[in-house]
This record gives structure tokens, C-alpha cells and sequence, in this order.
């Protein structure tokens, strides 16, 4: 359904005909980890991902797993490693 409260006519799973049932009833902005990311949007001055609402929650465990910006491993530990190199290639071509 067609977002009504944010993201004006973006399809979202969390709209409903009783409006956003998403926690807290709306989509919450980008962190700083999403700067770079090509989902980025402006939607009535503020910054959001057209495809999360909640990208600080995306970014609580690791790296965003939606991200265009970064390329994020698993190294032998367990630990997640993000690689930002994608970003500065994009950059380099002009994108
Ligand atoms: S896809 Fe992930 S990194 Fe990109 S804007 Fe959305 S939450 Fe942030």
C-alpha cells in the first residue's frame, strides 16, 4: 500500500488502511553509517531510506544488509568487517 504519512506514494508493507503500523507510526530518519547509500531519499526536508524504516535498527548488528555504499564481510571471528572501498570506486567513476 501507498505510503500517506512520510514517504508520500512510496509502496510500503507496513502501511495499512488504519495508516503506518510500523513502531512509533512513521519511518524514521538515516544515521550518519547511511551517508553515501544510493536508497537515501529526501522526503519534505528531512533524509530517509526509501527502503527501511528504522535504518538505525539496520545498522545495530553489523552492517546494513540493504546498503549500496559499502561491501560488509565476515571475517573467521565473527566480526563483521565493512569495506567502503564500492563508495570510493563509485566516486572515482562519477557516480
Ligand atoms: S539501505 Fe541501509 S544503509 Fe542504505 S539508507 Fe537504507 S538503512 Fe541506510
Amino acid at each position: 500500500m501507498k505510503c500517506i504519512t512520510i514517504k508520500k506514494g512510496v509502496d510500503c508493507a507496513f502501511m495499512s488502511s488504519n495508516g503506518c503500523s510500523y513502531d512509533g507510526g512513521e519511518c524514521y530518519p538515516i544515521v550518519e553509517k547511511c551517508e553515501g547509500c544510493q536508497r537515501v531519499r529526501e522526503f519534505e526536508g528531512k533524509i530517509y531510506c526509501n527502503s527501511y524504516p528504522d535504518p538505525a535498527a539496520k545498522w545495530d548488528h553489523g552492517a546494513c544488509n540493504f546498503a549500496t555504499h559499502i561491501q560488509a564481510t565476515v571475517d573467521k571471528s565473527g566480526q563483521v568487517k565493512i569495506n567502503p572501498l564500492k563508495a570510493s570506486k563509485r566516486a572515482a567513476r562519477g557516480r
